[in-house]
């Protein structure tokens, strides 16, 4: 498959995921969180697909396009792992109903590893019943797999559900 291709899997992975997670989530109340700004691509979709919400944005830098940069007082600016501590006393345990992380480099093992670290405190911080959506496998106390979305092949996305 070229990596065209494999761009395209991966983004429509993504927007079907996403989609889901949103329906799953409905029902559920609380923020939503984004780990990964970039260019601020999915966080303008999740205020498209969850209108109505709170949506706090993780990154260690804005560099996204200005229509999509989130407002000073809903964004953790910094490395995820020095910012989470602070989330989690800010915002409080269990209080999104809906996490998107989307953290990955070029850099396969470090970009698991990263998630690896963060996934303990992105599910405490993660209501009973709230839906992560990621693109690592994220094991973690209290996260159990979802079924993924027709279509999106095994480990392209992740889901998972807060128990
Ligand atoms: N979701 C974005 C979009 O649709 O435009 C793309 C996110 S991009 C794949 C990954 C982002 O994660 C980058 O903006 C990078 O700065 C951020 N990131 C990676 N590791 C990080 C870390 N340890 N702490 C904070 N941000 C990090």
């Amino acid at each position: 498959m070229s990596r065209l291709d494999s761009f395209i899997r991966r983004l429509e992975a993504q927007r079907n995921c996403l989609a889901d997670a949103a329906s799953r989530a409905k029902a559920i109340p609380g923020i939503v969180l984004e780990f990964g700004l970039g260019n601020g691509r999915t966080y303008d979709h999740l205020r498209e697909i969850c209108p109505g919400r709170e949506i706090y944005v993780f990154d260690r830098q804005v560099a996204a396009h200005p229509d999509c940069i989130p407002p000073a007082d809903h964004l953790f600016l910094g490395d995820f792992t020095d910012t989470l501590p602070a989330a989690l006393a800010r915002l409080g345990a269990g209080s999104a109903a809906f996490v998107h992380v989307d953290l990955g480099s070029g850099d396969a093992a470090a970009s698991q590893a990263l998630a690896s670290a963060i996934a303990p405190q992105v599910s405490a911080l993660m209501a009973p019943g709230g839906i992560l959506v990621s693109d690592q496998p994220m094991p973690a106390p209290g996260l159990g797999t979802l079924p993924l979305p027709d279509g999106v092949k095994p480990g392209r996305y992740f889901m998972a559900t807060r128990q």
